[in-house]
């Protein structure tokens, strides 16, 4: 059962879609637009680029593939940089937000789906391309979704654009139905036979059943590769973590257990060891989040783990909140995972939830993203392309009208639309800049507040992900460095004082570790601020710092986030001043002991409770001083005890 290994050029060759290559080529010469449907891991992303630049459709324009994930984007053009034998940001390259690794030579272009909306507010007609490809389309992310729209005007107005729509399910009649009934190209699966089993009884743990199962299956089971569908990336280091322990404790007599993660916030030279064959005798265990559903695909596989659950952003427009929240995933996701088992021979699908949960709990297949993220990002890019009446956009699926005028409401509050819905001048400016509005508007405020310096490494430390790192054997050791770092007004400063301090000590690797802090994340953070000042620069924005003034800070984040607001509630926790919402400060924020009267959050992330993340103290006034066409009502006590 040992893959075996092939030259890189062998393997191509295996991939199902190699035999259909002429095929595929004479489809896409006589389809202006083509759906194309395979199983995962048959090579459409990773060969379809490929063929068409062979066959010449590079010499007038780039070919462009989309990604829903960054991931995806970025590793996906490693691999085919390497097959095609250039190096990435060569002839093949890949761009996502805050990173660009393409030139002048570059005719392969991977992307996420928002960097090509992007690209569409600089060029309506996207003239540098000859074909565009959305990939995992069947994912029906934001981007994705609005490009359908768009991409369908632009292919009448372009008759030499070709636009290839690949999905690894069967919504093909659907997206043909959508694109004039174009034709569907199917590339034939080559899949085994996966036997599911179920758990008997509902599982009130799903992280030790995950960590039970994959010992019973390493201890009872002939050989064959594990993956285990997690949440997030805390659930998989846990997971992990517990396996090595399992894996000690049996000492020397068991075959080895090797243990890879795979979540987007790993570096690709970490990511990438998912993809090393494991040494004869020994088995892998890949942990992973819902990257590895269908945007990664890992050969090998002979069992799955799944959890049932995946981590979406689920926005309630009423209450004008967004959060993170656990939920159960599709039937069709869950399918889509029991496939992974299938691909290199007979295997085996361990769901951790009951039969009747998959029959009667499930729906069949997942919501698309637009019909549950907030739309405030969506909505400012296409007012700057030009498309100013939303409710009648032809979408694949419409989102509702209440989270259209939603969106418009919260636009028009933070200043950049007017009040007959159109773009103000702080609007344009505020898409010119591929982050939330929220984030974008404080960092626009902070210009003029005279904090940037700092606004620009606050924004890019909360893009960054985790900062602090607790090991479970050290976790106090690692609290009291934290407490180091600690700033009294807040979390947003604190980890304005982490970024400093690390700045201070070069930027050092061997500084972080000592810190109990996450390299990687900082890093990010780096990079992200880098590519914020160049477009800072293009803009002309002045970059100033706010020296001891900590006020203009908190101020320029007021500005982006006044309806994250929450006043202290006499009897407990806090209350959210839209929608009067009960929520509380998270114990991880430097303000869990001191509880100010008036805060705003980042975020919001509910698990026993709606917690409050990444924290600060604000002076209500600035609230009616930033936010007038929001806080019309200025008597704001009065509001925060508004009935709900
Ligand atoms: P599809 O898009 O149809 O799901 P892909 O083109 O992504 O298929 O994958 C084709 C094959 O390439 C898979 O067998 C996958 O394992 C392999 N592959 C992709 N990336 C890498 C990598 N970085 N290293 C090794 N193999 C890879
Ligand atoms: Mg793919």
């Amino acid at each position: 059962r040992q893959s075996s290994k092939l030259s890189i050029q062998d393997q191509r060759k295996s991939l199902p879609i190699y035999k259909l290559k002429k095929e595929l080529l004479q489809a896409v010469h006589d389809n202006q637009v083509l759906v194309v449907v395979g199983e995962t891991g048959s090579g459409k992303t990773t060969q379809v680029t490929q063929y068409l630049a062979e066959a010449g459709y590079t010499t007038s324009g780039k070919i462009g593939c989309t990604q829903p994930r960054r991931v995806a984007a970025t590793s996906v053009a490693k691999r085919v940089a390497e097959e095609f034998g250039c190096r990435v940001g060569e002839e093949v390259g890949y761009a996502i937000r805050f990173d660009d690794h393409t030139c002048a030579d570059t005719v392969i272009k991977y992307m996420t789906d928002g960097m090509l909306m992007t690209e569409m507010l600089i060029d309506e007609n996207l003239s540098q391309y000859s074909i565009i490809m959305l990939d995992e389309a069947h994912e029906r992310t934001l981007h994705t979704d609005i490009l359908f729209g768009l991409l369908k005007r632009l292919v009448r107005r372009r008759p030499d654009l070709r636009l290839i729509i690949t999905s690894a399910t069967l919504d093909a009649e659907k997206f043909s139905g959508y694109f004039f009934s174009c034709n569907i190209f199917t590339i034939p699966g080559r899949t085994f036979p996966v036997e599911i089993l179920y758990a008997i009884q509902p599982k009130s743990d799903y992280l030790e059943a995950a960590v039970t199962t994959v010992m019973e299956i390493h201890l009872t089971e002939p050989e064959g590769d594990i993956l285990v569908f997690l949440t997030g990336e805390d659930e998989i280091d846990h997971a992990c973590q517990c396996l090595r322990e399992k894996m000690k404790g049996l000492g020397k007599n068991v075959p080895e257990l090797i243990t890879l993660k795979a979540h987007s916030a790993l570096p690709s030279e970490i990511l990438f060891r998912i993809f090393d064959p494991a040494p004869p005798g020994k088995r892998k265990v890949v942990v992973a989040t819902n990257i590895a559903e269908a945007s990664l695909t890992i050969d090998g596989i002979y069992y799955v783990i799944d959890s049932g659950f995946a981590k979406q952003n689920v926005y309630n427009p009423k209450q004008g909140l967004e959060s993170l929240v656990i939920t159960p995933i599709s039937q069709a996701s869950a399918k889509q995972r029991a496939g992974r088992a299938g691909r290199t021979g007979p295997g085996k699908c361990y769901r951790l939830y009951t039969e009747s949960a998959f029959h009667n709990e499930m729906s069949p297949t997942p919501i698309p993203e637009i019909q549950r993220i907030n739309l405030g990002l969506a909505t400012l890019n296409m007012k700057a392309i030009g498309i100013n009446d939303l409710l009648s956009f032809d979408f694949m699926d419409s989102p509702s009208p209440q989270a259209l005028i939603s969106a418009m409401e919260q636009l028009y509050s933070l200043g950049a639309l007017d009040e007959e819905g159109l773009l103000t001048r702080l609007g344009r400016k505020m898409a010119e800049f591929p982050m939330e509005p929220p984030l974008s508007k404080m960092l626009l405020a902070s210009v003029d507040l005279g904090c940037s310096d700092e606004i620009l490494t606050i924004v890019a430390m909360i893009q960054a992900g985790h900062v602090f790192h607790r090991p479970g054997e050290k976790q106090t050791q690692a609290d009291q460095k934290r407490a180091k770092f600690f700033q009294p007004q807040g979390d947003h400063l604190t980890l304005l004082a982490v970024y400093e301090a690390w700045k201070a000590k070069g930027f050092s690797k061997p500084w972080c570790r000592e810190n109990f802090v996450q390299s990687e994340s900082l890093k990010r953070a780096q990079d992200v601020r880098k590519q914020l000042i160049s477009l800072m620069d293009r803009y002309k924005l002045d970059i100033v710092s706010a020296g001891k003034n900590d006020w203009k800070i908190r101020k320029a984040i007021t500005a982006g986030f006044f309806f994250h607001a929450a006043k202290k509630d006499p009897q407990e926790g806090y209350r959210t001043l839209v929608e009067n919402q009960p929520v509380y400060i998270h114990p991880s924020s430097v303000l869990f002991e001191r509880k100010p009267d008036w805060v705003i959050y980042n975020e919001l992330v509910m698990t026993t409770k709606e917690y409050m993340r990444e924290v600060i103290v604000v002076d209500p006034k600035w609230l009616v001083e930033v936010a007038p066409r929001f806080f019309k009502v200025a008597d704001l006590t009065k509001m925060s005890k508004r009935k709900r």
